[in-house]
């Protein structure tokens, strides 16, 4: 094999591209990813603040989050790197009936699939969030074993593991065509120069329409962009992610943590969304994420903000993921539209996505994996997408 001559090419060195290049290195898959920006993780994969479960309602996503939760929980003693990893549990207090029977809705079917989620009482709720709002508070779902961890930490560590297992990294180069001939792809053009490949894996994050357009391929993901931020560390609060789902004007839902060096990261799902990816940080989303925080737990007040960013949700219709290889170009696999779930898809979706380059097949059963293909019906919208 010449030195430009690869099994798989990876474009973006993100939340899915990297695992990814260390699954198929490991795999035996001699693995190039080739990213535009300047190393590991400058996409949306920064932006993310870092919640990883696997208490979703379909179950392909339940399945892949369950591997990811076991990568992350698993990775210091395996590997060594500290990834910032805390076993704080999801918990998603409710205050309106409807948001209840939503969610008690959906425990049968995570039962079935194994995860550990119950509906609690208002007092176990104020137990895992001292000084939570207890007016009109009529409980909580709480997944003990979801968690926390870094996205830097966690995609610089995957970055070396991939190193040392042999996988080649080139920053700074853009991926501009993919060559296919009789229908399978052949190589990919970078404006640095060429690289033959047997396999081409579209991990492109937001920009991921434009290159399935490269090969006549629809793929609707359309970035709407988010705002995060982080506080100074303070005394240890809570444990937990905590999910506010009540709508406020302004705001759909937010959700925060209280990190391993106990800042509190939070994010806000803006009403109506921001389509596109502006990454200037708007003046309405401090004064909505924070009034929205502090009355849900009033004793946050007063926490100095110490920085805010905004990044993109790489949006599909239904928001599920769309993972497959294109039919007219066999070799070119994509793993797109991550939405706002990346980090936590990332290890597991690496593994079925070197499985299919090694043995045709996803490591995730068929019949879940179809919820992830392009050919889907994209009108149905998961619950607690
Ligand atoms: C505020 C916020 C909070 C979030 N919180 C969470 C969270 O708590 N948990 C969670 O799981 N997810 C979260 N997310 C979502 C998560 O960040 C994304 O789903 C995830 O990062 C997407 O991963 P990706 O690999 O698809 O894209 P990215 O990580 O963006 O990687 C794609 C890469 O492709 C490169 N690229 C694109 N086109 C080309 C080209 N032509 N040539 C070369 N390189 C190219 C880009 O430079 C980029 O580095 C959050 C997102 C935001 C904005």
């Amino acid at each position: 094999m010449s030195a430009s001559s690869f099994d798989v090419v990876i474009v973006g060195a993100g939340s899915v591209g990297v695992p990814t290049a260390l699954a198929c290195q490991r795999a035996g898959l001699r693995t190039l990813v080739v990213d535009r920006l300047a190393s590991a993780g400058q996409g949306e994969n920064k932006a993310a603040i870092g919640g990883a479960r696997a208490t979703h309602s379909d179950p392909a996503k339940i399945r892949i989050c369950l591997r990811s939760l076991q990568v992350f929980r698993e990775w210091k003693d395996a590997e060594g790197d500290d990834i910032g990893w805390k076993q704080g549990g999801y918990l998603f207090p409710i205050y309106r009936d409807s948001d209840e029977k939503m969610l008690r809705g959906l425990l049968p079917i995570q039962h079935g699939h194994g995860l550990r989620i119950d509906w609690i009482g208002p007092r176990e709720v104020e137990e895992l969030v001292p000084g939570i709002r207890r007016e009109g508070l009529l409980g909580a779902t709480y997944s003990p074993e979801d968690g926390q961890l870094s996205p830097l930490e966690a995609i610089d560590a995957f970055y070396r593991a991939a190193l040392r297992a042999g996988a080649e990294f080139r920053f700074g180069e853009e991926v501009r065509e993919i060559a296919v001939e009789g229908g399978r792809v052949t190589g990919v053009v970078t404006d640095r120069g060429r690289y033959s490949c047997r396999w081409f894996l579209n991990a492109a994050g937001s920009a991921a329409a434009a290159l399935g357009r490269k090969v006549g391929l629809d793929l609707p993901v359309h970035p709407d962009s988010h705002e995060a931020g982080v506080t100074e560390p303070v005394a240890r609060l809570f444990a937990p992610l905590v999910v506010d789902i009540r709508p406020t004007p302004g705001g759909k839902n937010c959700y925060f943590h209280q990190d391993t060096r106990n800042r509190i990261v939070f994010c806000l799902t803006p009403d109506p969304i921001f389509p596109g990816t502006e990454r200037q940080s708007h003046s309405s989303f401090l004064p909505t994420v924070s009034r929205k925080m502090v009355d849900l737990l009033p004793r946050l007040r007063g926490i100095r903000v110490r920085r805010v960013w905004r990044g993109c949700y790489p949006q599909t219709p239904d928001g599920m993921p769309i993972v497959g290889e294109a039919p007219d170009a066999r070799g070119y696999l994509f793993a797109v539209g991550l939405c706002g779930q990346g980090l936590m898809l990332g290890p597991g979706l690496a593994r079925d996505l070197a499985s299919l380059m090694t043995t045709g097949k996803p490591v995730t059963d068929l019949a879940a994996w179809r919820s992830f293909s392009l050919g889907r019906d994209f009108g149905r919208v998961e619950s607690l997408r």
